[in-house]
């Protein structure tokens, strides 16, 4: 017998839907309460910005929809299936490069790809290359990872999670340890990545312009436990540039929500 129509669940690539999480840590001597019933609908390609203080659960919330850590109540689904454990289609890059020092810069790109069981080696080669000029690095291919600037490094993790085609890029604090000019080259360069890649991406900060600029939609984290207090949709136009006006007022809108959740610090 076929199951009621609403519980057929249809494959949809790219989509992920993460439905009343909470988690605790336990220690023997305290508990943490990181997260509180958080849900959330990401449609396919879209670029979500969660934005909330530090400790707040943010980067909880993301293992958890990688499959890195488990709920302790709640699911996340994506592509249309529930999430188990990891998987190809959801990678995640970290704020501080956790590139391999042992391996040269196409090495680390490489390493990537060793998810990708279906190509062969001069697949994976071509794959490789063509994803460090995605990211304007294909000269420094067989250079180490110490010789290069922290902002290259953090162009190597992002090819290293886009070569193996993940459908959903988990992204966490990417641009933080950055100088401003810098970043501001990789807002640039991660706006277009994303309009001519169409991944779905979830990307946490605490800087509420950088969210601006690269966000379908800003969403804000209360402080711990971390739950969903309110949503901006943003519709600048793009290509956006963080120092325009337009996205200084939303920002500043974003900002003064924040302050009401908060009575602590608020980045920019
Ligand atoms: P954020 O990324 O927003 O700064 P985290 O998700 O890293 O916050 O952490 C949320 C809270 O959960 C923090 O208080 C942190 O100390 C705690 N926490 C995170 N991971 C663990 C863990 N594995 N064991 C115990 N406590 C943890
Ligand atoms: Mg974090």
């Amino acid at each position: 017998m076929n199951p009621p129509a609403d519980q057929v669940t249809v494959p949809i690539p790219g989509q992920l839907i993460v439905e009343g999480i909470s988690k605790r840590f336990k220690t023997s001597r305290s508990e943490v309460h990181a997260l509180d019933d958080v849900s959330l609908h990401v449609k396919p390609g879209e670029f979500i910005c969660l934005v909330g203080p530090s400790g707040c659960g943010k980067s909880t919330l993301l293992d958890i929809i990688a499959g890195l850590t488990k709920p302790d109540s709640g699911s996340v689904s994506a592509d249309g299936q529930p999430v188990v454990g990891p998987g190809r289609h959801r990678l995640v890059m970290f704020q501080e490069s956790a590139l391999f020092p042992w391996l040269t810069v196409f090495g680390n790109v490489m390493f990537g790809l060793k998810l990708r069981a279906d190509l062969n080696n001069a697949e994976r080669h071509e794959i490789a290359n063509s994803h460090l000029a995605l990211v304007g690095l294909q000269k420094f291919a067989r250079s180490n990872v110490h010789e290069l600037s922290g902002g290259m490094k953090q162009r190597v993790a992002l090819a290293r999670s886009l070569a193996p085609d993940p459908r959903i890029l988990l992204m966490d604090e990417p641009l933080a340890a950055l100088d401003a000019m810098t970043r501001e080259q990789l807002y640039s360069d991660v706006q277009e990545i994303w309009q001519s890649r169409k991944k779905t991406i979830v990307l946490v900060t605490h800087n509420v312009r950088e969210a601006v600029c690269l966000g379908d939609r800003v969403i804000l984290l209360s402080p711990r436990p971390g739950s969903i207090r309110e949503t901006f949709p943003i519709d600048l136009p793009r290509p956006r540039d963080i120092n325009s006006p337009e996205l200084a007022r939303h920002a500043a809108e974003i900002t003064a929500a924040l302050k009401n959740y908060l009575t602590m610090d608020v980045p920019d």
